[in-house]
């Protein structure tokens, strides 16, 4: 009986059961020795209990609920009272901390809800404690801030989510919620040594831009080019539509399942598929122009400097007009004139994109079905932080370590003519796309 709870320097007075479960009346044998507020020895005296009610692991499958006969004390010294510390509880949550550490190993892998009911709390109580945990992990996973840093979406659950990666690397740096101004930007600020970043590849999407200035003012933005030509092809993807509407429905229906060999570059089909793209562009004139179009679009990208790629992109929009397409690429209109100079940087720089991003948003396609329930909270946790992340050696430089003690030592070491190699210091760069890709459809699928 006394060893119900299997924890030393408790002792069990009753044990109480229940269909609910265990109540256990307890106390605890270790005492302070020293004020905890002021550090005076021996000036403590005992000053009346109280009874805390502390939850536990389970007890034979049920919820145990310790009552802890909590000692107060008061110190001579400086007056102040607190209560009985003890190693085996954790203070913020109220439950004793082998408890804490089973929730947050079951938040990664059950719902909060499976969780709560096995150990008998509730959901918020779940919620919070993960959170905490949650809080921790980031504290403790300091990413470096790249020279490249994309700001991509992905799309889980139907929503998209952002996603911050380190390009030049291929590490993830952070995966958000949502993309709000406010979440995106208190994720950047977690970024160390922010100075770095020289190039920002980024979707067309205002807040991001305003983040980036706000963060990085000295980097460069540059509209992500697959994001934008993608949309060339949708405007022909509409237009597609349309002419399935004018044609008999089996023929609709048969361009719409081979629509790819008008919306791929034509160097990536085959020859069937070519063969095929022919056909259609001589029966459907107006097809032809769009496609031509879309195709014009996308050789913008194929020209060096920003001189040329200006000059192609507005002859590209001469074009439209001509073709009178104004309508059919309206959306892409607006967009290459209120991202241009953004666009544009993409020719200044040495050719960004989120490709990589791009890749993983493939990859995770098909994953993202079953899963409902799970917080992203902890689905974040789990594709960052319960896996390895990749860390690079980075000479260390005089008076820019931060919190690198050996560093410093290797410095006062110097100075005294000793010779010693340079210093290194390891940074975090960020977590391996296969890692991240894995832990996501571990927990989706
Ligand atoms: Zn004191």
């Amino acid at each position: 009986m006394t060893d119900f709870l299997r924890l030393p320097s408790w002792e069990v007075q009753v044990v109480h059961e229940s269909a609910a479960g265990y109540r256990v009346d307890a106390t605890y044998t270790g005492q302070p020795t020293c004020c905890i507020k002021c550090g005076a020895d021996d000036e403590l005296y005992r000053h009346g209990t109280i009874t805390q009610a502390i939850n536990d692991t389970t007890h034979s499958g049920k919820p145990v609920v310790i009552d802890w006969a909590r000692q107060r004390y008061r110190c001579r010294a400086c007056g102040s009272t607190f209560l009985q510390p003890s190693p085996d509880i954790n203070d913020r949550h109220l439950m004793t901390v082998r408890l804490v550490q089973h929730i947050e190993k079951g938040g990664l892998r059950r719902t909060y809800v499976a969780v709560a009911e096995e150990v008998g709390v509730s959901e918020g109580t779940v919620r919070n404690v993960f959170r905490a945990y949650a809080e921790r992990m980031e504290a403790d996973h300091v990413f470096e801030a790249p020279e490249v840093l994309g700001i991509d979406e992905l799309h889980i659950r139907g929503r998209a989510r952002c996603i911050l990666t380190n390009i030049k690397d291929k590490v993830i740096l952070d995966f958000l919620e949502d993309r709000t101004k406010d979440v995106v930007y208190r994720a950047l600020l977690r970024l160390e040594q922010r100075e770095r970043v020289q190039i920002v590849a980024m979707d067309m999407y205002r807040p991001y831009l305003t983040v980036q200035k706000a963060v990085f003012p000295k980097a460069i933005a540059v509209v992500d080019k697959f994001h934008i030509q993608r949309m060339a092809s949708q405007s022909l993807d509409s237009l597609r539509k349309l002419v399935g509407k004018g044609v008999s429905r089996r023929r609709g229906a048969y361009i719409k399942r081979n629509r790819y060999v008008l919306l791929a570059r034509p160097g990536t089909l085959t020859d069937a598929q070519k063969f095929l793209l022919d056909e259609w562009l001589t029966e459907i004139p107006a097809l032809r122009s769009a496609y031509d179009l879309k195709e014009q679009f996308y050789d913008i990208w194929e020209v060096k400097g920003v001189t040329a790629a200006k000059k192609a992109l507005y002859a590209w929009r001469e074009a439209v007009q001509s073709a009178n397409q104004t309508h059919l690429f309206k959306p892409l209109l607006t967009a290459s004139a209120n991202w241009e100079p953004e666009i544009l940087n993409f020719f200044a720089t040495a050719g960004v994109t989120n490709a990589f991003t791009e890749a993983m948003n493939r990859t995770l396609r098909d994953v993202d079905r079953a899963g409902r329930g799970y917080s992203f909270e902890a689905l974040r946790v789990k594709a960052l932080f319960s896996h390895g992340v990749v860390t690079k050696r980075r000479p260390a430089r005089l008076g820019l370590e931060r919190r690198d003690v050996s560093g410093m030592m290797a410095y006062r070491a110097n100075t005294m003519g000793l010779r010693l190699p340079p210093m290194e210091m390891a940074v975090s760069l960020g977590i391996p796309l296969s890692t991240f890709a894995k832990a996501l459809k571990e927990r989706l699928t």
